[in-house]
């Protein structure tokens, strides 16, 4: 794409813009990960040094590491290190355990820099693109998401979990990224417009689709988790999926609809066969089946669409209340200490 020349100054401030290291802040959520936190710190920091030695990166480049209320030494593990590396390491406590999508979220409200880059705590995304996403965004592109090429290391179970998961919700036409998680590169501006989302049933993912701007992708070999056990029970996973599907999509609804109509038209032809029955043959006792199965039939369905409409009226619920959707207990290093959820 030629760049058209016509305003002298803008064009020339942009291109030594472009040329200029950023300053990057990698956002790490944290949540009972005492054991993978020396070395994350370690390969972390390795790779801004290198990058600030590159004139890629400014010093002013640090990672953010935000406690979400674990119970073991994770806080004390991540205090040491901001002694250790002042100014490179910075931290945040939040208040309780909020989940990950909470803690990134209060990451990405507190952290300094161009651009952030959010990655989990166990570095089973491989931080070894993180130059390129780095790339990519002194290329001019607001969003970098980090896709997983295969999903070897993952168990079976969780790969078919996954894969339903991103065919569902694409199907209800929210639209997701396959296997993209959480680890990606955000610019300021995108930031600033993902926190303008006020909404309290938060899904990074889809969020960050609605905010736009030029994305690229870079993709990655995901790596087994090293030490420690996966915070994400089937529960939270299968909350996680539901959060995604009914904050994204309202056709599980006009599901509810169809089948509505669908048995509506069922009962239609019963009542009719019923009576034709009555009619021609005065001595017919009408079977047990075709009593029973209409009742146990539509009875599930009822209690099925009463689910998902409840699924839908406790997500009203929630946001009316409009309550923080995490507090911020301490931080070190960080300017403006107690920066609340801004919405
Ligand atoms: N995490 C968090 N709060 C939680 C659960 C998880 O901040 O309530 C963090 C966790 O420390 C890790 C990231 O979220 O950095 C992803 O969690 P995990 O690796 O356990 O998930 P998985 O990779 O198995 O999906
Ligand atoms: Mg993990």
């Amino acid at each position: 794409m030629p760049p058209e020349r016509t305003d002298l100054t803008e064009s020339s401030s942009l291109s030594s813009a472009a040329n200029a290291p950023v300053a990057v802040t990698l956002v790490v959520p944290c949540y009972n990960e005492e054991e993978v936190l020396e070395d994350t710190a370690r390969v972390l920091l390795a790779l801004i040094e290198a990058q600030v030695t590159a004139g890629r990166l400014s010093p002013a480049s640090s990672v953010l590491f935000v406690d979400d209320g674990s119970r073991d030494r994770t806080w004390a593990r991540i205090e040491t290190l901001t002694v250790r590396h002042p100014g490179r390491v910075t931290a945040a406590r939040l208040s309780r355990n909020m989940g990950h999508q909470y803690a990134l979220l209060a990451g990405l409200s507190l952290a300094p820099g161009d651009a952030l880059v959010t990655i989990d705590a166990d570095l089973q995304d491989d931080p070894a693109v993180i130059p390129q996403m780095i790339e990519r965004f002194r290329d001019g592109h607001d969003v970098v998401y980090g896709v997983r090429r295969e999903r070897a290391t993952d168990s079976a179970y969780k790969r078919l979990t996954a894969g339903a998961f991103y065919w569902l919700m694409r199907r209800m036409g929210a639209d997701v990224i396959a296997n993209h998680a959480d680890f990606r590169l955000m610019s300021r501006r995108a930031i600033e417009a993902l926190l303008s989302f006020g909404e309290a049933n938060l899904f990074l993912r889809g969020v960050v689709r609605l905010v736009g701007f030029k994305a690229a992708e870079v993709h990655y070999d995901r790596h087994a988790r090293q030490t420690g056990e996966t915070k994400y029970s089937t529960p939270q996973m299968a909350a996680l999926a539901i959060e995604g599907i009914t904050s994204f999509s309202v056709a599980p609804l006009r599901v509810i609809s169809a089948l509505g109509l669908l048995t509506s038209v069922f009962a239609v032809a019963v009542t009719v066969w019923v009576l034709i029955v009555a009619l021609t043959n005065p001595s017919a006792v009408p079977g047990w089946a075709s009593t029973v199965l209409p009742i146990t039939f539509i009875a599930g369905i009822q209690i099925l669409s009463l689910g998902v409409i409840g699924e839908y009226v406790g997500k009203i619920y929630l946001e009316t209340k409009r309550r923080p959707r995490f507090i911020v207990d301490q931080t070190i290093g960080l300017p403006g200490a107690q920066v609340p959820d801004r919405r």
